[in-house]
């Protein structure tokens, strides 16, 4: 790993803040029900909102039962180059695993998707406890953990910041992380977390296949429409969330954990935990399922120690 230089740090974390956290403050829709963050809101979540949340918003709570049976839909197919991952930054709400972009070397077609996705990053959400931490739930069920895989249109849009604002714009992959076995593919980038401490560090990271995060079985998925969960919150996003999770070890999320939303300049700094949103109301809304769920039934509760 090798510390970039000032002169391509900028324009780099001025895009990427853009991708994940946008420019402007913002307020909850409604207050978090855990004890735990509702004390220790982060600096994102306070103020007004930039773009005030409309009908069809996220993360959502999956209520297997209310899901709907589509049959049209398709296995999702993925194709990823590992050598196309260029580096990893801490923004100060997570960290994002940055790929090129440029050409379509890491894509998503199939499942609900009409046209073909391209991968510009991956992120995770998680609490300070193995208790919660994934934005959506199953059956109110929480995971410490969830993985966002963030591509954009690349059939209908020429870069990932026009797509952000258009409907159709973004498919994210969501993937739960379940506390078990030490994941042998995240290592690498577990190894790595320390160089990013804090808020603002960027450092070159290459050769990491996203694919090795995905679950076995990622023919049986949730799909519906919704937004990002961070600003500008824009509801662009055709949401895919596998049924099946990963597992990764206590410790591998430890690390996470020893992330932080501060800079080295801070007084006092804050340890990157509970970074996700509160649940978002359905509004009528249809979650499709690609699987039959009374016959397979909903993933196992997360939240082992
Ligand atoms: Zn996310």
């Amino acid at each position: 790993m090798v510390a970039l230089s000032a002169a391509v740090v900028r324009p780099l974390v001025a895009q990427l803040h853009r991708q994940l956290v946008g420019s402007h403050r913002v307020t909850p829709v409604r207050r978090c029900n855990l004890t735990a963050c509702s004390s220790k809101m982060h600096p994102m979540w306070q103020g007004p909102l930039a773009v005030p949340g409309g009908d069809r918003q996220s993360p959502i709570d999956i209520v297997v039962r209310k899901s709907v049976l589509d049959t049209e839909l398709k296995p999702l197919k993925t194709t990823y180059d590992p050598k196309t991952c260029q580096q990893i930054w801490n923004n100060g709400y997570s960290f994002l695993v940055e790929y090129d972009d440029t050409t379509d070397k890491n894509t998503l077609k199939g499942g609900p998707l009409q046209d073909t996705f391209r991968l510009c990053q991956f992120h995770f959400h998680w609490g300070e406890t193995n208790d919660w931490g994934s934005e959506h739930t199953v059956d109110r069920r929480l995971f410490p953990a969830e993985l966002h895989l963030v591509h954009w249109n690349a059939d209908r849009y020429s870069l990932f910041e026009e797509a952000v604002m258009e409907d159709n714009g973004l498919a994210v992959i969501g993937v739960f992380l379940k506390v078990g076995k030490r994941h042998e593919g995240l290592q690498k980038l577990v190894d790595a977390l320390p160089t990013i401490r804090h808020k603002d560090s960027v450092v070159e990271f290459t050769c990491f296949d996203p694919g090795c995060l995905l679950p076995a079985n990622t023919d049986d998925y949730w799909t519906y429409h919704g937004s990002l969960t961070t600003p500008p919150l824009t509801e662009s996003v055709t949401w895919i969330v596998m049924k099946q999770h990963i597992e990764v070890s206590h410790d591998q999320l430890a690390v996470f954990r020893s992330l932080l939303f501060t800079s080295a300049e801070e007084e006092v700094q804050k340890s990157m935990v509970n970074n996700f949103r509160v649940q978002q109301p359905l509004r009528g809304r249809t979650v499709r399922s690609s699987f039959t769920p009374f016959l397979q039934g909903a993933p196992s509760a997360g939240g082992s120690k």
